[in-house]
């Protein structure tokens, strides 16, 4: 039986022609800035993104690491929300590695910070405070799109104030995608911008840091430091190129998946589900039946994650008769 692996977008795998896109790349030692392919995804995901510059790196955690690092010095403070990964899901990174302080701030429940809260943290010039350098935002967040009017009034907040502003865009895509919105609408009030390559888009690794020439070439150094200077790595930018050619428009595929996944689950008796944006789906289960929910779905070979309640992530590798035999598995269990 095959697996609906429904755990993260994460776990797909590279289709045969993205394998034949990453077999026949030109490639050369990207440390030497040689590697043709990564030169050519750089300035391509840079000019979609509307910024000057782009880093390619291993993973979304060093391209955040990286902007935190580029942006902040040793003591500098971060502003981020109290759920974000950067701060939560990073391995506090930018504390560890970077000595950036974070000031965490609560996040409502559409994963924006309240302006006022914003404006609170902000620490004035003083020897008794780190200095304020950074707001760091997230679109998706939890799979919800933010609203642009919001991502506008935050950046010129922190703008006003004299802050840097960065963007995790790991699912960057989804948000242009769900809303229809232009990449660089979203993009835009941001000063650097981080996108995944390996959520959504079906690439096996890699992310891209965006931002001014400057601010890249800080960034630069900084992956070589974290040890995220690669050689040949135009075979994976191949994989990221492939990717932006044909999975950006098909991500409304994993949205009306995740749509279908919804309203099956709803009309489910004690499943309570959160109407998603676009590609993670969550609800929960009446009672403490969580853990035997999930192991239930394991044994008809449906895998989904409990960690923040039940989460279902739809991507490249699940299809509709997926989605309807999760359906079924979690129906039986219910009425079981
Ligand atoms: C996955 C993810 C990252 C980190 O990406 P990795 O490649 O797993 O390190 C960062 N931010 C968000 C919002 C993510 O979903």
């Amino acid at each position: 039986m095959n697996l609906v692996d429904l755990r993260s977008d994460t776990v797909t795998r590279p289709t045969a022609a993205m394998r034949a896109a990453m077999a026949a790349a030109e490639v050369g030692d990207d440390v030497f800035a040689d590697d043709p392919t990564v030169n050519a995804l750089q300035e391509r995901i840079a000019a979609m993104l509307g910024k000057e510059a782009a880093l390619f790196v291993p993973s979304g955690t060093q391209s955040n690491l990286c902007a935190l690092m580029s942006h902040c010095q040793r003591g500098d403070e971060a502003l981020v929300g109290q759920m974000a990964h950067l701060y939560r899901y990073e391995a506090g990174g930018m504390a560890v590695l970077g000595s950036i302080q974070p000031q965490p701030l609560p996040q409502q429940p559409d994963g924006t910070l309240l302006l006022s809260d914003i404006a609170a943290a902000i620490k004035p010039d003083d020897a008794h405070f780190g200095r304020t350098r950074l707001l760091c935002l997230e679109n998706t967040w939890n799979g919800q799109v933010l609203a642009q009017s919001y991502l506008d009034e935050a950046t010129a907040l922190a703008r006003r104030r004299g802050l840097a502003t960065h963007l995790d865009g790991a699912r960057l895509f989804n948000a242009v995608v769900a809303s229809g919105r232009p990449v660089q609408e979203i993009t835009r009030p941001f000063d650097s911008v981080s996108v995944c390559f390996s959520k959504g888009l079906g690439a096996p690794v890699g992310s891209a840091l965006c931002g001014s020439k400057e601010l890249i070439a800080r960034a630069h150094r900084v992956r070589k430091m974290l040890g995220g200077g690669m050689r040949q790595a135009g075979v994976l930018a191949a994989a990221a190129m492939h990717a932006l050619d044909h999975h950006v428009d098909r991500l409304a595929d994993d949205h009306a998946n995740a749509r279908r996944l919804a309203d099956g689950l709803g009309g489910i008796d004690g499943i309570t589900v959160v109407r998603p944006d676009t590609n993670i789906v969550f609800a929960s289960v009446a009672g403490e039946r969580t853990v035997a929910l999930l192991a239930h779905l394991k044994q008809r070979g449906v895998l989904a994650t409990g960690l923040i309640g039940l989460r279902f992530v739809t991507h490249l590798d699940v299809d509709t008769a997926g989605v309807d035999r999760t359906v079924a598995a979690v129906s039986e269990f219910m009425s079981a």
